[in-house]
């Protein structure tokens, strides 16, 4: 079994735990184990942003979480008190270990909710990121677990995000974005950004999702446009769609 959350009983963290839904009476009753909604979603923003060894700046993190800077600063102190970042003077914030647990932790919660959503319960891929927003920060990770375990334990969620384990690790890969392609370039799409239903409709109505091959057209660029071949085809992929779909060089 692994360690529930890894949380201690401790000063800081409990100053963190969620009181909002249960009232402050009912303090004691709220396991140790959790920290509250809006704590969650800024260490995930954070990952998120730091992905690659960057710090991750206040109005970085504002714009992210569509909040205030002000509100951010005071956050962060919190954040740092509880021993989840670290602040860097004029560059930023970054997760300590214990931080990063705590959003691998979210982040397993939101993909595998996910991907259950789709695979087991017909929910198309545009339709499961709200679902999962909620149910990252109520399912339990024994729940969690369940469900990955029902589903064979798998890697990538249908977005093409990669699974955190329950040990806390999660692949890094080096991946650009179609936007970011050269005119001939053979590049096979792994991942796309899934916050969006409408543009993920778009992207599969195009056949623009993750395994699937194309190359970027030689020749002159348009304007706001990737011209690709996919399946034979040319296709026309709008800049800002381009822009969140994310692809590794082709070899084949
Ligand atoms: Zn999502």
């Amino acid at each position: 079994m692994l360690p529930p959350f890894g949380l201690k009983k401790d000063k800081g963290y409990r100053g963190l735990v969620s009181t909002t839904a249960i009232g402050a009476s009912s303090f004691e009753f709220m396991p140790e184990r959790a920290l509250s909604r809006s704590v969650e979603d800024y260490l995930k923003a954070i990952f998120g942003l730091s992905e690659g060894g960057e710090s991750a700046s206040t109005s970085d993190i504002a714009e992210a979480l569509d909040v205030q800077p002000a509100s951010v600063t005071g956050m962060i102190k919190r954040l740092a008190t509880a021993g989840l970042l670290q602040h860097l003077p004029y560059r930023g914030v970054r997760l300590t270990d214990e931080g990063e647990r705590a959003a691998l932790k979210v982040l397993r919660r939101h993909r595998i909710v996910e991907t259950y959503l789709c695979d087991r319960l017909d929910y198309s891929w545009d339709d499961v990121h709200a679902e999962a927003e909620r149910l990252e920060h109520a399912a339990s990770d024994e729940l969690v677990d369940r469900m990955a375990a029902a589903l064979g334990s798998p890697s990538h969620d249908p977005h093409g995000a990669p699974i955190p384990t329950r040990a806390g690790t999660i692949e890094t890969a080096n991946l650009t974005t179609l936007a970011d392609g050269a005119p001939g370039d053979r590049v096979r799409i792994r991942a796309v950004r899934d916050e969006d239903a409408e543009e993920l409709r778009s992207m599969a109505a195009d056949g623009l999702v993750p395994g699937v091959a194309l190359q970027i057209e030689s020749g002159q660029k348009t304007e706001g446009i990737v011209s690709v071949i996919v399946g034979g085809d040319p296709l026309a992929v709008k800049d800002h769609l381009a822009q969140r779909i994310y692809v590794v060089p082709d070899k084949a």
